[in-house]
């Protein structure tokens, strides 16, 4: 089990459901990217706002 991106991000916005499940809490998330490079498989994407419309 991994928690790498937990540990890197400030915010405490990155809570898990079930032991491999990680969500991320909009409300608490920053956008600063800490957990982008922790994580081995690159699990997490950013999009712009752009690209989320
Ligand atoms: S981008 Fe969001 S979830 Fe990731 S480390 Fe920063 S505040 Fe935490």
């Amino acid at each position: 089990m991994c928690s790498s991106c937990v540990d890197a991000c400030e915010e405490k916005a990155i809570n898990f459901f079930s032991l491999f499940r990680p969500t991320i809490d909009m409300n608490k998330c920053s956008g600063c990217g800490f957990c982008y490079s922790p994580c081995p498989p690159y699990a997490i994407k950013y999009k712009t706002l752009k690209e989320k419309l």
